[in-house]
């Protein structure tokens, strides 16, 4: 008894004072270890970054010029004795859940994650662990997705359609993660692809880290309206409403988020269409993803954390929650930039949460 655990919830966020190192810290630390490269998991100001290959250009071109190491899936780092490893996460490009094992006792991670493969991010794996971390953005039983497959023949049945009605076609998506999975999963047999800027930097920088993505045309004040009409629009969801959308009217818009499947939410953004394509697990994706870990413990972190929290425990589950400072990545409002991050889209319940600076309790069963 009175044995530390590996990992604990600091105001900087989790940190292993074994191994001496934060995950995903949102104030400046010396030593971060990265799940992936959104803004609310990814911050500026960290000495130190560890994450996996595939995020490397995204989080130079967001970062800047920062001390990076990254390593593949599975390739182990041991810092002051503590073993940490990366596994897919299936969330975004080089998502990863983050593997820390001590003396026989391991705690993982899990960032944000989804578990249906999208094609082009790693597919989600689950680590066995007796600790397990996990966001649950959407927890909730209302929130079911349908495959991808069904959700991308809508879009591209939608186009055709603004084709025929020479309306331009735009479809919103969060600029690391949504934009490529549009973008590989398009009949560009309809037509070209054409991108916003900030969705062309991101493509450039994951092109430049090796991964083949399909062709894109960046917009620029040249770009033909004819052409672009012809074709479909990829834009971030800073763009809308904007100037620069107006400019292609007549045009359809529709936004993708895993929001879309509440009623209202398409209407407060004034969407055309609105398509229900997370890149987080839904409910039975959580479960069976929790599950799966064989985990004594489970902390969920940002989402709807204290309904979640109820149903596990009341399903059998040792869950807990925990206050974090990670946003929301799918909210249609939320900018993509690290200092707007951090907003919570949760509701509390005061019993059963855990602060900043309190521990994890005892591994192996923390009392509720
Ligand atoms: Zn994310
Ligand atoms: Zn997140």
């Amino acid at each position: 008894m009175g044995k530390k655990p590996l990992l604990e919830f600091t105001d900087r966020g989790i940190y292993c004072d074994k191994g001496r190192f934060y995950i995903d810290p949102w104030k400046p630390v010396d030593d971060a270890v990265i799940t992936h490269a959104h803004g609310d998991h990814a911050y500026p100001g960290n000495n130190h970054y560890l994450a996996h290959h595939f995020s490397k250009e995204v989080l130079l071109y967001r970062l800047g010029d920062i001390q990076l190491q990254t390593v593949a899936y599975g390739e182990k780092v041991v810092k002051n004795g503590v073993e940490i490893s990366l596994h897919p996460a299936g969330h975004v490009i080089g998502s990863a859940q983050i593997r820390i094992a001590y003396q026989g006792e391991v705690w993982v991670v899990s960032g944000d994650y989804k578990v249906e493969d999208d094609g082009i991010s790693a597919p989600f794996e689950p680590v066995p662990c007796h600790h397990f971390i996990s966001e649950c953005t959407f927890g909730m039983p209302v929130y079911k997705w349908k495959p991808q497959k069904e959700v991308f023949d809508d879009i591209n049945k939608w186009w055709a359609g603004n084709l025929q009605n020479g309306a331009a076609t735009v479809l919103v998506g969060y600029s690391l993660g949504k934009a490529q999975r549009i973008l590989q999963n398009l009949d560009l047999s309809i037509g070209k692809v054409y991108t916003h800027g900030v969705i062309e930097n991101t493509n450039e920088a994951l092109r430049r880290n090796g991964i083949r993505l399909n062709p894109t045309e960046r917009i620029t004040p040249d770009t033909p309206k004819e052409d672009i009409r012809k074709g479909i629009v990829i834009a971030p969801p800073s763009s809308v409403g904007s100037p620069w959308m107006r400019r292609f009217q007549p045009y359809s818009f529709g936004y993708c988020s895993g929001w879309m499947a509440i009623r209202g939410a398409k209407k407060r953004r004034a969407a055309d269409r609105g398509f229900v394509l997370s890149d987080h697990a839904d409910w039975d994706g959580l479960i069976s993803a929790i599950d799966a870990t064989g985990c004594e413990c489970v902390y969920l972190t940002h989402g709807y954390t204290a309904t979640f929290t109820r149903y596990l425990n009341e399903a059998g589950y040792n869950a807990r929650e925990v206050h974090t400072l990670y946003g929301d990545d799918e909210d249609p409002g939320m900018p993509e930039s690290p200092e707007f991050a951090g907003e919570q889209n949760s509701e509390t319940n005061a019993s059963n949460v855990l602060s900043f600076g309190e521990d994890l309790g005892e591994a192996g069963g923390p009392a509720l």
